[in-house]
């Protein structure tokens, strides 16, 4: 704490102010103007009084034991009395001393701000008067007035060493000031710096920020993208989870499976492998068999053949139709079927007809007895035999077609004797009264099967051609062809080639019954459109169903083929030579004389074969010439004579039966098999 100091007023007269002003800090640096006034001008201003102190001697004492007033406070504080009391005193004390008062008061003028001291606070005691209070000297008074001016004069050197004192530290404390202002500038420009450079920062911070913000927007939109991407992803992840446990289940289902599957393979796996020993052993077996099976095949093959041949390689077998509806009934015994050599039991194979002939008279004009005909055939068939009775005895034969020996099948006899009954079937499409060309080919894929078994492959191609008048049609045209017969060609089917094919005549491929009767029904249409045109051709014209058979057996190499032919020759019943001749009837008499001549070609080709001659007919009829490779050498042929059972076809019947007698006495070569 500063020691108080007294008043500045007490120094001209304690009288005025009795208390000390003080409002102000003496602290704080006075104005840089009066700051300038140093000491030594101060102490040159006092100059004078102090000369004239001097000059007037030390009288005054000085008290010094007063606390030393502080620096500029009371100057300051006590200016306006100050000022006020030192205007007074050059009056008082004359013009010397109040000038350097003055000047020592004006050189301290009241600082701008001193310190406030609270008046509770100023517990200084009240100033301390060196001596009683000079009461107003008398003018005459020079004497005190000078003690007075000396003690005054006194004071004021103390307040003024004080004063330098207090302008010393004050001076101090400007320096200080300064160098601390400096500091503080340097501090300030080194912060205005770093305030520049912290609102850069700041600048860069702000657009930072909001170049954050912006992003941080952004990013919230993104995160936002991405939470419901999560949302989607985990409610996927859920659904992928519920699966995978399906999934697993599912697996372990599988693999629990598959391990009873592993078991069971595995037992099956040495199941397998007994089997296959066994299979092995089997195969074997088989193989062996197999050989031993085919070497009883060719030999039944050929036991076959023998047999076929000791029955023959030509027969002929005798059917005679029932009487019809409608048609007269013969006479008794006039169509006989003696039983054969060893009593009922043995199928017919002669026939008895007998012809009451009316020219032969008796001497006694009694009509001759009838002459009775014994034919004997190779089987004879009565009116009450059966389609299937009558195809079981060609049976062999179409088994030796298969076999590879070509067979030929003929229908011979007069017109409505049964032929193609025989061939084809009755009317109505009855089973019971199928022909042998529908049961034939029935028996043949049914036996083709049968050997597929033993590793033979067959395949049939039909044809289906009829000759009338030397012309060939074909009965299997369609379209535009049908029934219009356009003519057909019999050719080598190519140089050197022994086999023969009818050019425009369709070779149709079959495998199945239907197929067959698909055919044979065409043919029917084709003649029934023909029938239309000219009358009752079908009668007047040979069938031809031809059946090529071609059979291999692929793994042993063997090959076998054969033509089966069916064939209803034409009505073989001859011109009435006593019936006028019209324009019909000259048609009619050259259509029989072709067939007449074709049937009578066979007869003698036949002939020609069973008696070797160099020379076979074969061409002097289409008949024959179509057939040729089916006659003679191998082959295998069998006549059926149909004859009516009438009594007014007895001439016909035994034209008939003599031309099938002539055939029967035929034996042709040694059959052999087409084996390639
Ligand atoms: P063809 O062909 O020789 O001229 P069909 O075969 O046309 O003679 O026979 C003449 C008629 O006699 C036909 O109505 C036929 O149904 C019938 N017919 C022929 N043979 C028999 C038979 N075995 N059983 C029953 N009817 C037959
Ligand atoms: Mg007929």
């Amino acid at each position: 704490m500063e020691p108080q100091r007294p008043p500045l007023l007490e120094v001209k007269g304690n009288s005025e102010l009795k208390t000390p002003l003080v409002k102000a800090s003496s602290r704080l640096p006075l104005p840089g103007s009066r700051l300038k006034r140093g000491p030594d001008q101060m102490e040159n201003a006092l100059e004078p009084a102090k000369k004239r102190t001097r000059g007037l001697g030390a009288v005054t004492k000085t008290d010094t034991s007063r606390p030393r007033v502080p620096p500029l406070s009371t100057v300051s504080q006590t200016h306006g009395q100050t000022t006020g009391a030192a205007q007074k005193v050059p009056k008082k004390t004359g013009p010397r001393c109040s000038t350097a008062a003055t000047a020592v008061l004006k050189s301290q003028k009241p600082a701008p701000a001193v310190p406030a001291q609270k008046p509770g606070t100023s517990a200084a005691p009240p100033p301390v008067v060196t001596g009683k209070k000079p009461g107003k000297r008398p003018a005459w008074d020079l004497k005190g007035q000078l003690c007075d001016l000396t003690a005054e004069l006194k004071r004021c050197r103390e307040k003024t060493q004080t004063l330098n004192q207090e302008n010393q530290q004050l001076r101090e404390q400007l320096r200080e000031a300064q160098e601390q202002a400096a500091a503080l500038g340097a501090a300030r420009s080194s912060l205005e710096g770093e305030l520049g450079s912290v609102r850069a920062q700041a600048e860069q911070g702000r657009q930072e920020l909001e170049s954050l913000s912006a992003r941080v927007l952004e990013l919230e939109d993104r995160l936002g993208t991405q939470e419901g991407l999560v949302q989607e992803l985990q409610k996927e992840q859920s659904e992928l989870q519920e699966e995978r446990r399906a999934l697993a289940a599912r697996l372990e289902e599988q693999e629990r499976r598959l391990q009873v599957s592993e078991a069971s393979l595995s037992s099956s796996q040495a199941e397998v492998v007994s089997l296959r020993q066994e299979t092995a052993a089997q195969a074997a077996l088989l193989a062996e068999r197999g050989d031993r099976l085919h070497g009883l095949e060719m030999e039944r093959r050929r036991l076959h053949n023998q047999l076929q041949e000791l029955k023959g390689n030509i027969r002929v077998f005798c059917r005679v139709r029932p009487v019809l509806a409608g048609e007269p009934t013969p006479s008794p015994g006039f169509l006989l079927f003696p039983p054969g050599p060893a009593g009922s039991s043995d199928p017919p194979v002669r026939l008895s007809l007998s012809r009451s002939d009316d020219r032969r008279g008796t001497l006694s004009g009694l009509p001759a007895p009838p002459t009775r005909h014994d034919f004997s055939f190779d089987r004879v068939f009565p009116p009450g035999s059966r389609q299937d009775e009558v195809f079981e005895e060609i049976a062999m034969l179409v088994q030796s077609a298969l076999d590879g020996y070509p067979v030929c099948i003929f229908a011979y006899g007069q017109t409505g004797s049964g032929k193609t009954f025989t061939m084809e079937g009755g009317p109505g499409g009855d089973p019971q009264l199928e022909g042998l060309i529908p049961r034939a080919l029935r028996h043949l894929f049914s036996v083709a099967q049968e050997m597929s078994g033993q590793g033979w492959t067959y395949s049939f191609v039909a044809s289906y051609v009829e000759i009338y008048n030397e012309t060939v049609r074909d009965l299997l045209a369609t379209g535009t062809r049908k029934g219009q017969g356009g003519e057909c060609e019999i050719r080598r089917a190519g140089p050197g080639s022994e086999e023969l094919t009818v050019t425009n005549a369709r070779y149709v491929p079959v495998s199945c019954e239907k197929e067959v009767e698909a055919l044979l029904h065409l043919a029917r249409q084709n003649r029934a459109v023909a029938r239309t045109a000219q009358n009752e051709r079908s009668s007047r014209s040979h069938s031809v169903f031809q059946l090529q058979i071609s059979g291999e057996h692929a793994a042993r190499g063997l090959q076998c083929g054969a033509p089966l032919n069916l064939v209803d020759l034409a009505g073989s019943e001859r011109l009435d030579p006593g019936l006028a001749l019209g324009p019909g009837e000259r048609d009619r008499l050259r259509e029989t004389q072709a067939i007449n001549s074709s049937l009578s070609t066979l007869g003698l080709v036949i002939m020609a074969l069973s008696n070797k001659e160099p020379h076979v007919p074969y061409r002097n009829s289409k008949l024959t010439y179509l057939l040729q490779n089916s006659l003679g050498g191998s082959a295998k042929m069998l006549m059926f004579v149909n004859i009516s059972p009438l009594e007014e076809n007895v001439s016909e019947s035994l034209n008939s039966l003599r031309f099938a007698s002539k055939v029967n006495q035929c034996v042709i070569g040694t059959a052999q098999a087409n084996k390639k």
